[in-house]
């Protein structure tokens, strides 16, 4: 069984198919392309993940180290392994990957076994009535549920082979040290659950209202261990069948339901499109949009990545990042149309950053996500919707909370006063304190410059 973004025992069909042909051995690689793109929160957050699972399975967790299409292959042969198990993977990366594996394993006649994958519906499945590629999201849910998902799989009861003394998690310097110091939750299988059944129990039912709500615990954080496999969409769809039939609860369950269709509708659009990691959708965005460079452009590409900006949901938001790896929905969405159409910077470079930055980046929901914000992905927004960020606070922040939060500087200003601090600038209600800067861009000027740039878009193809 080789792990990848599968890190659990439970409802995992590709363990299951590996327990049915005899021993196991468990065995993850560390690849060091896929280590050194991961930030370093990402990073820790898999090192914790693996420490986790090797201690479900008494340690007994098989480590290398090397690129996987060498060292899969060479495991399998040492060990004499009659097949590879895998769950599959739809990335471009990924798949090169395990097509490459999986000849190398024919020249042994050993097979490369994919059952599952990190979907509820594996992309590619849910076509359109003339079986083309979804490219829109609400028929995509409705053909996703009219297809239906699988149960979770039983639990299977391998029997694990101990690793080589080499092959310990002990040996591997990497997941020795501790590659981050930002605060992050407990990881791993037993963490997720418990997270999910916290949600279910304390917040589910309040979901559809509460998710918007950055000030408030409102949504299930479990993008990152879902991220990682350690919990399945799948799993959390059977748990989600009794709440959708209790009237005090069906409305948030099948918000929460429509949720996880998201995450599954962009790997579909990502397998369908897989240029789109860098390459906007719609392409008169990557040629023919003006966006600024150079130095002034640099130096707010900066002020936001600090959250400096002197938009305080922003700035909340950008702090948020990078003290925890996570960011709130609601301020992903400001954080980035204000990165596009605020500053005019080109989405690749954001999405590069939250990359750097998220514990749940994952190159399907965070490209396309950026793309949907910037108006050139498939079911994107669309272009003259630009969200005020002052506004967004006023209405998602009502009580200024959660950027006293993140801000500092602004713990001094009571209420929702707090998103916009020029307006107590100068007055007695100004902070002692009161380094935060002033707004670097006026908003509605630049909603204006940006509505300009796109007027004069040729008239999209198709
Ligand atoms: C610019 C931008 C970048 C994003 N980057 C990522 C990313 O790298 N990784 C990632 O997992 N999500 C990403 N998202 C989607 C969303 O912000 C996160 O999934 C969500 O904030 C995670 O918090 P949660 O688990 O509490 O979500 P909940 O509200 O509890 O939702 C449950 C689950 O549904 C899925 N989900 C919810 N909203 C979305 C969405 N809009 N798109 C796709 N899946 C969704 C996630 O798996 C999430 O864990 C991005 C959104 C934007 C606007």
């Amino acid at each position: 069984m080789w792990f990848r973004r599968d890190l659990r025992v439970r409802d995992h069909p590709a363990l299951s198919a590996a327990a049915a042909g005899g021993d196991v051995i468990g065995l993850f690689v560390l690849d060091p392309a896929l280590w050194a793109q991961s930030g370093p929160v990402r990073r820790e957050w898999l090192r914790r993940s693996l420490h986790s699972l090797d201690e479900q399975l008494n340690g007994r967790l098989w480590l290398a180290v090397g690129d996987p299409k060498v060292v899969v292959p060479q495991v399998a042969v040492a060990t004499n392994a009659t097949a590879v198990h895998v769950s599959a993977d739809f990335g471009a990366y990924g798949k090169q990957r395990d097509a490459h594996v999986r000849n190398s394993l024919a020249a042994s006649d050993q097979e490369l076994i994919a059952t599952g994958s990190p979907y509820a519906v594996d992309p590619g499945t849910v076509r359109t009535g003339s079986g083309t590629r979804y490219r829109v999201y609400t028929p995509f849910y409705r053909s996703w549920l009219a297809h239906g998902y699988p149960p979770p799989t039983p639990v299977s009861t391998p029997r694990w082979v101990s690793p080589s003394a080499s092959a310990k998690i002990c040996n591997v310097a990497e997941l020795s040290q501790q590659q981050s110091d930002v605060k992050l939750p407990e990881v791993g299988e037993h963490a997720a659950w418990q997270r999910w059944a916290w949600f279910a129990g304390n917040r589910l039912a309040a979901y559809s209202e509460d998710r918007n709500r950055p000030d408030l615990d409102g949504t299930s954080n479990l993008s990152a261990h879902l991220r990682w496999g350690e919990i399945h969409p799948r799993s959390l769809l059977a748990e989600l069948a009794p709440y959708l039939s209790n009237p005090g609860s069906e409305i948030g369950a099948e918000t929460f339901r429509k949720e996880i269709a998201w995450r599954e509708f962009y790997a579909e659009v990502w397998d369908a499109n897989p240029t789109s990691t860098w390459h906007s959708l719609d392409p008169r965005f990557d040629g023919e949009l003006k966006v600024d460079g150079g130095e002034s452009a640099d130096a707010r590409f900066a002020a936001w990545q600090a959250g400096l900006t002197g938009y305080p949901f922003v700035d909340a938001g950008m702090r948020q990042l990078r003290t925890t790896g996570w960011m709130h929905n609601r301020v992903r969405m400001i954080t980035a149309s204000f990165l596009v159409k605020s500053l005019h910077l080109p989405w690749q470079r954001g999405a590069r950053e939250f990359m750097m930055w998220l514990r749940d980046g994952d190159a399907a929901s965070n490209q396309q996500g950026w793309q949907w914000v910037a108006g050139c992905g498939t079911d994107a927004a669309p272009f003259h919707r630009i969200f005020n960020p002052t506004k967004q606070g006023l209405t998602f922040d009502p009580d200024g909370d959660y950027v006293r939060r993140w801000i500092p500087e602004l713990r001094g200003i009571a209420g929702s006063a707090v998103h916009q601090p020029w307006l107590v600038r100068g007055t007695l209600a100004e902070p002692p304190d009161f380094t935060y800067p002033n707004p670097i861009i006026d908003h509605s000027v630049e909603r204006q410059e940006a509505l300009a740039r796109f007027a004069v878009l040729p008239p999209r193809n198709g």
